[in-house]
């Protein structure tokens, strides 16, 4: 077999292989984030719906893969509620939601190292309440 024709009938097929193993791995990638995508919402869903319970919970890295970058949460003193962007959160990417909550305190309410509780209400894809009144895990001392 000449080289020439070695190379049309083994070329088109080794690129139609390539082409494949692209569109599949572009699919992989695709699946993952819808996965993810829906993990964070069924939790979001349970949270809003029924107000927990909050564990098992979705890492910040499935919510911000996902789409899901906004974690709504309320205050349960004086009931303000406020958008945290979770990309923000300097925390390890793999810690799952609830673990946020303990940290999570709201700026007008707290008294020096005591805060009242605050709640997660649900996860957003953008901001929807604009102010934002919280303390950060990573401000705490
Ligand atoms: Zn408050």
């Amino acid at each position: 077999m000449s080289t020439k024709s070695r190379h049309s009938i083994y070329g088109g097929r080794i690129r139609g292989a390539e082409i494949r193993a692209r569109s599949a791995r572009e699919a992989a990638k695709n699946a993952a984030r819808e996965a993810n995508r829906a993990e964070a919402e069924a939790w979001s869903i349970r949270m809003e719906g029924y107000g927990g319970p909050a564990q098992p919970s979705p890492t910040i890295a499935q919510c911000l893969h996902g789409g899901l970058g906004w974690l709504e949460v309320e205050c349960n003193r004086c009931n303000t509620r406020a958008s945290l962007p979770l990309d923000a959160i300097r925390r390890p990417r793999d810690t799952p939601l609830w673990k946020l909550e303990a940290s999570l305190k709201c700026r007008s309410c707290r008294k020096g190292r005591y805060a009242p509780p605050v709640h997660m209400i649900k996860l957003t894809e953008t901001r929807e309440i604009a102010p934002y009144v919280w303390v950060h895990p990573d401000e705490e001392r």
